[in-house]
């Protein structure tokens, strides 16, 4: 039987887990990392690129090159490329598609079987559109989880029961907060709360708006149309900020990084822990009111917490683990890495449910997971009526009667929402039908049931049904945007048949772009210093940067093994002949 691996699809970074032996271990990906950027690039030559192979190309392709897509799913966002439009559900199927592969390679076996993980702040729409992603890249998604819950399994593995814990989940791009309790055989998520739109990239940005000021004031000189340069201080102020972590200064040195007036301009700064702290103290203060409200719907104080765990890269920020302390009282735990917890409890879920090897700790750990929002149906007067409380216990049944609200009414229109505000229009639509055939009344005397089945999926299904004429009618909860079974079979067709070629192109991609950066930094430093190599050296360079831009012309899918010795050939060529050239 194969292995069921647990994935963390995050907005930033995605990371796989499997267990082996008894210990959830971390599947690196082709390039040895940890973790793998969320970000895929189509290439103006047909490639599909994941993870740092996009991220390397995003600025020469930026419109082509898609970040964070995890804050799509669930809508009707589309990008159009090559005259075809990509649904976030595809997106992510191919991040999801990449870590499979890497995962097979890894245990040398097919994977089907999958975990996966979401905010706890997802609602209906998105966890399904992350499960139709999931299908779409060849996964059997055995269960959707939280990802505090998952993170809590990890953490379960090594703890005692009994605890009431706070999970602080500070990512790349979503803050999620939760209260669980950790029993014998279960792992109880009392309460969720949190911000969609709060992560490290916030933290990341305000460095960027520190440094590009600072150049203005300095040198008059404004990087806003100047994208390549832009995001060369994107990457270095998130390497500041990561530095910062460790040390209490970081330098940001970036020579050449734009021209004003036919000079070069160069950027050399140093950000100290507490300037970056003054510079980032109200997103990190931000995170105070989803603790407060966690803490208040789960019904506790902070003093009942036994334990608070700390999850995702942000929180290994300084401030952000003091601001935990200061709105816990606690200590927080760090003791299982926080990039990687999540996917490792999807990991410990996974091989639970695929039921492949007992787990001696966890062969039976029942997850309770809840609903992060009310679910209600719209009522006359344009009232929301509640039937499935936030907070909820999954999975859950719920039904109520409702009657009709005019004389000899023969439907009813039930709408389905999401939210906590006590209007209809103030909470989210996620679903309408109408239920036709009512028996002719008065109003107020028919009888309709309407039943709301929340799975463990958190994926909700609604039927409303007269009790007089049996007249029944339902739906699985369905967006505009959530794709029909035809379309999920057309881009599982797709999909595959990219599979076969990605393995071809993979290794093929990877030395195109190290090449491409190759001759853009020879290209750079002919234009900046080439005055000073006499006519022979430039010959000799401009015709080795010839050669190897010719041979990495070829379609990555038609190169052989040849081709990629010959590109590494060339590139070592031409880094011989420019030596003396970026020595300059
Ligand atoms: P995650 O989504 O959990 O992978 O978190 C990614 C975020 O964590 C990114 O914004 C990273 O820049 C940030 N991050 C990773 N390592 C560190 C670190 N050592 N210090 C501060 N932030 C970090």
């Amino acid at each position: 039987m194969s292995k069921a691996i647990g994935i963390d699809l995050g907005t930033t970074n995605s990371c796989v887990s499997v267990v082996e032996g008894d210990v959830p271990v971390i599947i690196p990906n082709e390039r040895g990392g940890r973790t793998t950027p969320s970000v895929v690039a189509f290439t103006h030559d047909g490639q599909r690129l994941v993870g740092s192979a996009a991220v390397n190309q995003a600025t020469m392709n930026s419109s082509r090159t898609v970040f964070s897509i995890k804050r799509q799913m669930g809508t009707s966002w589309k990008t159009r490329i090559d005259g075809r439009d990509w649904t976030p559900q595809e997106i992510s199927a191919t991040i999801l598609r990449k870590l499979r592969s890497d995962a097979e390679s890894y245990l040398g076996e097919k994977v089907t079987d999958a975990v996966i993980t979401v905010p706890a702040y997802f609602n209906d729409m998105q966890r399904q559109a992350t499960k139709d992603a999931g299908r779409i890249a060849g996964l059997n998604v055995l269960r959707i989880i939280n990802e505090p819950t998952s993170a809590a399994l990890a953490y379960g593995l090594n703890t005692g029961t009994g605890q009431k814990v706070l999970v602080y989940d500070l990512g790349g791009g979503t803050f999620d907060v939760s209260v669980i309790e950790i029993g014998e055989n279960l792992i109880e998520v009392l309460a969720t709360c949190g911000d969609n739109h709060l992560g490290g990239d916030d933290f990341d940005a305000r460095i960027v708006e520190w440094a590009l000021e600072e150049l203005k004031r300095t040198q008059q000189t404004d990087l806003k149309q100047d994208p390549v340069a832009l995001s060369r201080v994107r990457e270095a102020a998130e390497q500041a900020k990561k530095e910062l972590s460790n040390t209490e200064k970081a330098e940001i040195n970036l020579p050449y990084l734009t021209q004003k007036n036919g000079q070069p301009v160069h950027l050399s700064l140093t950000l100290t822990r507490a300037r970056f702290n003054e510079l980032t103290r109200d997103l990190v203060d931000r995170t105070a009111e989803p603790v407060y409200t966690a803490l208040a719907d789960a019904g506790i104080s902070a003093a009942s917490l036994s334990r608070v765990l700390l999850v995702g890269g942000s929180t290994r920020i300084p401030a952000v683990q003091e601001k935990v302390r200061q709105l816990t009282g606690k200590e927080p735990s760090r003791n299982i890495n926080p990039d990687e917890c999540v996917a490792q409890g999807a990991a410990i879920q996974a091989q639970t449910l695929s039921g492949s090897q007992a787990l001696s700790v966890n062969s039976s750990m029942l997850l309770l997971d809840v609903t992060p929002l009310s679910l209600s149906i719209e009522t006359v007067g344009g009232v929301a009526t509640r039937l499935i409380e936030r907070n909820s216990t999954l999975p859950i049944h719920y039904s109520r009667i409702f009657t009709t609200a005019a004389p000899f009414q023969s439907s009813v229109e039930i709408n389905v929402l999401q939210g906590e505000r006590p209007m209809a229009a103030d909470n989210k639509s996620i679903g309408k039908f109408t239920l036709k055939g009512i028996k002719r009344a008065m109003a107020g005397v028919p009888q309709i049931e309407v039943t709301f089945d929340l799975d463990t999926n958190g994926i909700l299904c609604v039927s409303a049904m007269d009790k007089d004429t049996g007249k029944q009618q339902s739906i699985t909860i369905s967006a505009n945007d959530k794709m029909s079974e035809a379309e999920i079979q057309d881009a599982i067709r797709d999909a595959e048949q990219y599979a076969a070629q990605d393995a071809l192109r993979r290794e093929a991609s990877g030395i195109g772009y190290d090449a491409q950066h190759l001759i853009q930094d020879v290209e750079k430093a002919l234009s900046e210093k080439g005055k000073q190599l006499d006519r022979e050296e430039k010959k000799r360079i401009t015709e080795a940067e010839r050669e190897l831009t010719r041979l990495i012309s070829k379609k990555p899918e038609k190169m052989d093994a040849s081709d990629l010795s010959q590109i590494r050939a060339a590139m070592e060529h031409l880094r011989t002949c420019s030596a003396h050239l970026m020595q300059l």
